[in-house]
């Protein structure tokens, strides 16, 4: 007796020593992806382009087959980038960029010092109000929306829009709010910028603000990463992940993008890992999109040019933020009427495998790489965890934030539900 609990004691051990290993090929993948060397993953320091080449490598190290005699197709477009200057000041006073306040990535170059316009709260409420300022108040100046001052959902999407007009022909517009800022990636430019600021950093008054930004538009060359697990069966599975990130601001500032999407990288790596040591008898397709964050370019041009017929494809799953889950999983387009089966599917392996995952069903949404494929007629959905502390296109997602709580489960639930399909 006392032997065969040894025994036991001994399986699980190894048991749990193989589930530990897992989850650290995971992290390596995610530290490795959002460390300083990779700058974001973005446009400056060449971060999306060395990415890339650290992912070719692995993925050639870990025996993923290419289709033609490299894993690499390439695509390019055109970006932003903030290489240089970047910096504010209110009053005299300067602030940290990433933190306090990010400037909208539209922004085109700008040096001096403007002044301010703050719009009272009764106004900001009151959208006639709001419309009948005169201009000449506001023309050339910065003018500031306390927008988290307003509990009115409507009134701030209308504010939204009337700034997206310039509507106060302004310099630029404020947005003080009551979330950390976030950023984005964008190709063109608008003639007034946009800073969104935390309102835990912003000035009881200001009066002044002075601006110093180098931007310019960058042409990129970059390239979708594929590879393969090889069938013998007709059946195949893709699993995809954007590599992209949104790079960096100036010399210092990087996203290190975790969450975002590392984490998605990382797990797809690892579930490649698993079908090369376990081959199963329908082909495993793994893509790694660039160029998500810049508008799904990667995944698009990868929809229009494909290296093999997409009518091929019976199922993709797309992982983009899969590195929490104590709240459980949204399975984006699963609401969809012609996504019943696939979402019983996935719930019936939750139960049936107890793996106790909150699973909830989201409807048909163009948040990922998934769509471009849906829109090509491919089945597909897009998988996100929920829960823990995430900072969403912030400086802040770095892989401390990756808890991989629901890690073990979402890949169980998704390798059997390949198996099953
Ligand atoms: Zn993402």
């Amino acid at each position: 007796m006392k032997r065969i609990l040894i025994a036991i004691c001994i399986l699980c051990c190894f048991q749990s020593l193989l589930q530990a290993q897992d989850t650290s090929y995971v992290r390596k993948i995610v530290k490795t992806l959002s460390s300083e060397q990779y700058f974001g993953r973005g446009y400056t320091k060449q971060g999306v382009q060395l990415a890339a080449d650290y992912l070719e490598q692995e993925m050639k190290t870990i025996g993923l087959t290419p289709f033609l005699d490299s894993y690499t197709q390439d695509l390019s477009y055109v970006v932003n980038v903030f290489p240089g200057a970047y910096s504010l000041k209110l009053d005299n006073k300067t602030f940290q960029a990433g933190t306090d306040y990010i400037i909208s990535p539209d922004c085109g170059n700008i040096n001096g010092e403007f002044e301010i316009y703050e719009i009272p709260l009764q106004i900001l409420k009151d959208s006639a109000k709001l419309c009948n300022i005169k201009q000449k108040k506001t023309k050339n100046k910065f003018v500031v929306l306390h927008l988290h001052e307003l509990s009115d959902r409507k009134q701030s999407n209308f504010i939204r829009e009337k700034i997206s007009e310039n509507f106060l022909k302004a310099r630029g517009y404020i947005l003080v709010q009551d979330v950390y800022p976030i950023w984005s990636i964008s190709a063109s430019k608008n003639e007034a910028v946009i800073i969104r600021f935390d309102k835990s950093y912003f000035p009881e008054l200001a009066e002044t603000i002075e601006l110093h930004v180098e931007s310019k538009q960058k042409p990129i060359e970059t390239s979708n990463l594929i590879g393969y697990v090889p069938g013998n069966t007709d059946k195949t599975i893709m699993f995809t992940a954007h590599y992209d990130h949104l790079g960096g601001i100036g010399d210092s500032i990087f996203f290190p993008g975790a969450h975002d999407n590392a984490s998605g990288v990382a797990a797809c790596l690892d579930i490649a890992r698993h079908y090369i040591e376990k081959p199963a008898d329908y082909r495993i397709i793994i893509m790694l999109f660039t160029g998500e964050e810049a508008g799904l370019l990667g995944s698009t041009y990868y929809s229009l040019n494909p290296l093999f017929p997409l009518s091929e494809i019976d199922f993709l799953i797309n992982l983009d933020m899969v590195g929490t889950g104590s709240k459980g999983i949204t399975i984006v387009n699963a609401k969809d009427s012609t996504y019943k089966d696939a979402f019983a599917k996935f719930e019936a392996i939750n139960t049936q495998d107890s793996l106790q995952l909150k699973i909830q069903a989201r409807g048909i949404s163009a948040n990922s790489d998934h769509y471009p494929f849906n829109e090509q007629g491919v089945r597909g959905v897009f998988i996100y965890s929920r829960g823990g502390k995430t900072f969403y296109h912030n400086p802040q997602d770095k892989q401390q934030t990756v808890s991989l709580a629901a890690y073990q489960e979402i890949f169980k639930l998704i390798t059997k539900f390949a198996d099953q399909l």
